[in-house]
C-alpha cells in the first residue's frame, strides 16, 4: 500500500496548528512554568520570551512562505496582497483545489 502524501492544505493546516500551539506555549506556557517554579517577577522572563517570540515569528513566516501551491508556486497563506492565518482551500492565483493537490517532491 502506497503511503498517502498529505495534501498542501493539510500541510498548511498542520503548520498553522503547530504555530498556534507553539506560540501559545511561548506566551503563556513558559511564564506559567516559571510561576509554578517560583521564578516569576524577576524580569528575566522577558529575555527568554521576547527572543523566542521573535524567532517564532521568523520561522513561522518563512515556513508559511515555503508552503506553496504545487501548480503555480504561490503561498497558500496569501490571498491577493494579504497574508492570512489559515491556508486557502483553493489557490487564489490558479484556482487549483489545494485539499486534493499534494506537494511536489523537492530535490533533496
Ligand atoms: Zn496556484
Amino acid at each position: 500500500m502506497a503511503e498517502r502524501r498529505p495534501t498542501v492544505y493539510e500541510v498548511g493546516k498542520a503548520h498553522m496548528i503547530g504555530g498556534i500551539v507553539s506560540g501559545i506555549f511561548i506566551v503563556w506556557g513558559i511564564p506559567l512554568l516559571a510561576t509554578v517554579a517560583g521564578m516569576e517577577g524577576s524580569g528575566w522572563l522577558d529575555w527568554i520570551v521576547l527572543p523566542l517570540l521573535f524567532v517564532w515569528v521568523v520561522i513561522f513566516g518563512v515556513r508559511s512562505l515555503m508552503i506553496v501551491c504545487p501548480n503555480c508556486g504561490k503561498s497558500i497563506f496569501q490571498r491577493g496582497i494579504w497574508s492570512v492565518f489559515w491556508p486557502a482551500k483553493t489557490c487564489s492565483r490558479c484556482g487549483i483545489d489545494l485539499t486534493t493537490a499534494t506537494g511536489k517532491d523537492r530535490d533533496a
